[in-house]
């Protein structure tokens, strides 16, 4: 039987087929194994060979990782690495790598066509032509977008994607970001209420976490003087939604674009569901089949370069550094 030099144990995955995973570890003769395990007394029993493992859902706690003696690296498809206890995987000597960026490009598009699906009402006009409502007024007023001015919360990899496409259409955008002192050309850095005060669109694209959440609520919608159309493709609790569902009511914003929700997916009996200027999806921003053909190759890729004695693209417990099982370079 061929001896393979190394064993890489997928834990769990949802997608499909496993060929790119396949592939990168063909080429240094890793014997692939998916074990589509998520229980810690399973995962300790199946995972224990494993010279390196990738990851979806299933939680790698401080007593899996501990009984993991010959793993080197832990790669988590995706960008989140919640289901990684990263302090237990540095105690040990552990690498742990994500992909933080394999899907910029599908989200800023999403946010786009939602924001465009707003300002020119297509979902609108296309339900009423459906049911024999041919009547352009219906729709009135629709303004010229050229000339307007998009406010981005957040201008991080996806917002600065969606900040160079939108210029096309002549859109000026302007942006919050604390952690930033200066940005790319055409952006301009701004306060967070001069963002609200002065934006004909807002578009987010800030992490959730405890100083974000319900960034967006009812303070904030009524200091927002242009009405503006808003577009969530970031995490859904950053917007109160409560206070949305107000503000839409009440006019002090015209439309919403939502690929993210506080709950997911949402009540049945949310109004956002019956409202004409809410356009709805089912968290697919990241979703193109080649970005997931990019993060299974590149999941992977991050467990080959570890193997073979390289840091990999992304790490992200960066302390591991001086203590990983096996030197690495580069
Ligand atoms: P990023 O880390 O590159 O950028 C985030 C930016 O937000 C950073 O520049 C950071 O300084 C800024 N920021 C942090 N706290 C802030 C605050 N309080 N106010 C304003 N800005 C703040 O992240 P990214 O890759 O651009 O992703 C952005 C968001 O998109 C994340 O929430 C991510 O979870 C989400 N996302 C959604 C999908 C989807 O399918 N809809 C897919 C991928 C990512």
């Amino acid at each position: 039987m061929k001896q393979h030099p190394y064993q890489v144990m997928i834990t769990d995955c949802d997608h499909g087929s496993i060929q790119e995973e396949q592939e990168e570890f063909d080429q240094i003769g890793a014997e692939l194994i998916l074990a589509q395990v998520q229980e810690e007394k399973d995962l300790i029993r199946v995972c224990k060979e494993a010279d390196g493992l990738l990851n979806q859902y299933a939680l790698l706690t401080r007593g899996v990782l501990e009984s993991l003696s010959k793993c080197k690296v832990v790669s988590r498809y995706g960008v989140g690495v919640d289901s990684v206890d990263l302090r237990a995987a540095t105690d040990l000597g552990i690498v742990v790598a994500n992909v933080p960026d394999y899907c910029m490009d599908e989200v800023a598009n999403q946010t786009i066509a939602m924001l465009l699906t707003l300002i020119r009402k297509t979902a609108f006009f296309d339900q009423k032509v459906k049911s024999g409502q041919w009547d352009f007024h219906l729709g009135t007023p629709i303004y010229r977008t050229r000339g307007k001015t998009l406010g981005l919360i957040g201008c991080g990899k996806i917002g600065l994607e969606v900040a160079k496409k939108i210029s096309g259409f002549g859109v000026k955008v302007i942006a919050f970001d604390p952690y930033l002192q200066k940005v790319e050309e055409g952006v301009e850095l701004i306060d967070f209420d001069t963002v609200l005060k002065k934006s004909d669109f807002i578009s987010i694209h800030c992490p959730l976490n405890e100083s974000t959440r319900h960034l967006m609520g009812q303070k904030e919608f009524q200091k927002m003087e242009k009405r503006p159309i808003i577009v969530n493709t970031s995490r859904g609790p950053i917007i109160d939604e409560t206070a949305l569902i107000e503000a839409l009511k009440e006019g002090h914003i015209s439309g919403a674009g939502l690929d993210v929700l506080e709950k997911e997916p949402p009540d049945p009996q949310s109004p956002l569901l019956k409202m004409d200027n809410v356009i709805l999806s089912p968290h697919v921003g990241f979703y193109s089949e080649e970005s997931i053909s990019e993060l299974k190759r590149r999941t992977a890729q991050n467990v080959s370069d570890v193997l073979m004695g390289r840091w990999p693209g992304s790490v992200v417990n960066r302390e591991v550094k001086g203590k990983t099982r096996v030197p690495l370079s580069g």
